[in-house]
């Protein structure tokens, strides 16, 4: 597969575009799969909210116009909405402005009836754009449940069910967790026939699920990646939805994401006190000595960090339970994050304790995240389910050596070093202390052998998890849908 026929259109309906507005991961994908997908030849454009700091800032730099107005019929109501246009990296982006419902919370604290609205508008602004703008998607490309409606809208909307249609959907799950749960009366509001509301449709145990509703409606659904596609059908990960997955198997896939290898470059990064590459790893040895120096530590040891949200998803009780092991062991270890109060009040206790051989940061700091990638050895990932996981990726680009579960897009991507010849990382299989413990064991072995330690560290390296990989396989599967 080379690149795309030119007629190839497809719009990404999405609530988060990085770096212009990120909140996860899923920000990180529309930031950086239509780009992939334009150099391949696709003519690729993006639907998103008008964030009110995004729009007034697009206003003044005077790169914004607009394109017209929507109507919509939406709680009983008419909405109008204006359509702007932004080109970013030359691709067309449209941004939906609509005063009452668009402020710059990208998620609600609650969603119910009143807080779905500029999620339902959204979606319905994505099937009328094609008549304001002179362009029409073969494809819409939707991202989890704040625009899983779309399908649903084609499928059992009383006005956009109804129309003929000439383009196909694709649903991608970045995180399963999030389904967008709704009260029963929401159907009414957005307009979607009674017959929506079934086993088969959107209902969910008396309420309304718009993922669920999304995944049966869409003509193919995806997720971040291979492993968490499978995994989603059981009952251990998939969220009071596996058996729904289940039976949507046959336009199930799991595509890998992919990393921004010019924004993670160790020879190219702004926030590094020295570059390196993998031809000369002379600048990741200055890294680490600043690192060291700026975490106290005094072992001779390896660095071994952990850095993401402080949640159970990522295994932090995992973590904490073993810090004192690890530290006993000669380990010096710096942690990055924040999120739960439980987590953060523990680590910092647990720093207390283990001064000189624990660091503990708490907060989002990028610069510091910089240089943790690349003056560590080790990333510890001991994550209880991970879709697909940005962390490992960007470790390994730094040649350092990730220790992880192998669960979701870790098992993907990370390959075994005592398993494998060709392996560059350390996995185990069962989220408890004394398998992380265990397998920290084995690399830190693998690690008191410099040559054996390098060529781990340059097969990662080496390892190619670009987005333009990623991107074929998105191109593979749209000329798939297009032409079945
Ligand atoms: P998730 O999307 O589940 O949070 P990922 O591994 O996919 O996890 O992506 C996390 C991203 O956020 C990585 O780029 C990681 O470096 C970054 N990150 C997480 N926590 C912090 C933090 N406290 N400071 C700086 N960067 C962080």
């Amino acid at each position: 597969m080379g690149s795309a026929d030119v007629s190839l259109r497809v719009l990404h309906v999405a609530t988060e575009m990085a770096p212009l507005v990120k909140v996860g991961g899923l920000g990180d994908v529309v930031g950086s799969l239509p780009k992939a997908l334009k150099k391949l030849g696709a003519d690729v454009r993006l639907l998103l909210p008008a964030y009110r700091n995004l729009l007034e800032d697009l206003r003044s730099r005077r790169c914004v116009r607009s394109l017209g107005k929507i109507h919509e019929a939406l709680d009983w109501r008419v909405y109008e909405a204006t359509v702007y246009e932004f080109k970013v990296n030359d691709i067309p982006l449209y941004l939906l402005d609509q005063e009452e419902l668009y402020s710059d919370d990208v998620y609600p604290q609650e969603l119910n009836c009143a807080s779905i609205l500029p999620f339902a508008l959204l979606n319905m602004a994505s099937l009328e754009l094609p008549r304001l703008i002179d362009w029409a998607p073969q494809l819409i490309h939707a991202h989890d449940w704040p625009t899983a409606l779309i399908p649903i809208l084609l499928r059992w909307h009383r006005h956009y069910g109804r129309l003929p249609r000439n383009y196909k959907t694709i649903l991608t799950i970045h995180n399963l967790a999030h389904q967008g749960i709704l009260p029963r009366e929401v159907l009414a509001l957005i307009g979607l026939v009674d017959e929506a509301f079934s086993i088969d449709g959107v209902e969910f145990y008396g309420s309304v699920n718009l993922l669920k509703g999304g995944i049966i409606a869409a003509d193919v659904v995806t997720t971040v990646s291979p492993r968490y596609s499978w995994e989603i059908q059981t009952p251990s990960f998939g969220m009071g939805l596996n058996g729904v997955i289940q039976s949507q198997k046959p336009k199930l896939y799991g595509i890998l994401n992919g990393l921004d290898y010019e924004y993670w470059d160790p020879s190219n990064d702004q926030f590094l006190p020295a570059l390196y590459s993998k031809d000369d790893l002379s600048g990741k040895e200055k890294c680490r000595r600043v690192l060291s120096k700026r975490c106290g530590f005094e072992n001779t040891g390896p660095i071994a960090a952990f850095i993401g949200r402080l949640v159970e998803q990522k295994g932090v009780n995992i973590l904490l339970a073993v810090l004192d092991e690890l530290a006993k062991r000669g380990f010096s270890l710096v942690v990055l994050g924040s999120g739960h109060e439980h987590f953060e009040k523990a680590l910092e206790e647990a720093a207390v304790r283990l001064k000189n051989r624990l660091s503990v940061h708490i907060g989002h700091f990028e610069e510091l995240a910089h240089l943790i990638y690349a003056g560590s050895d080790m990333l510890l990932m001991p994550s209880l389910f991970e879709p697909c996981g940005l962390s490992q990726l960007i470790a390994m680009r730094y040649g350092t050596v990730p220790v992880a579960r192998a669960v979701g897009g870790l098992a993907d991507t990370i390959i075994d070093a005592d398993g494998n010849q060709e392996g560059y990382g350390f996995l185990f299989s069962n989220p408890i202390p004394d398998e992380l413990l265990k397998c920290a064991e084995r690399a830190m072995a693998a690690w008191k052998e410099k040559e054996r330690w390098h060529s781990i560290v340059l097969r990662g390296m080496s390892a190619d998890f670009s987005w333009d990989r990623s991107a074929r396989a998105y191109l593979e599967l749209y000329q798939q849908l297009l032409s079945g």
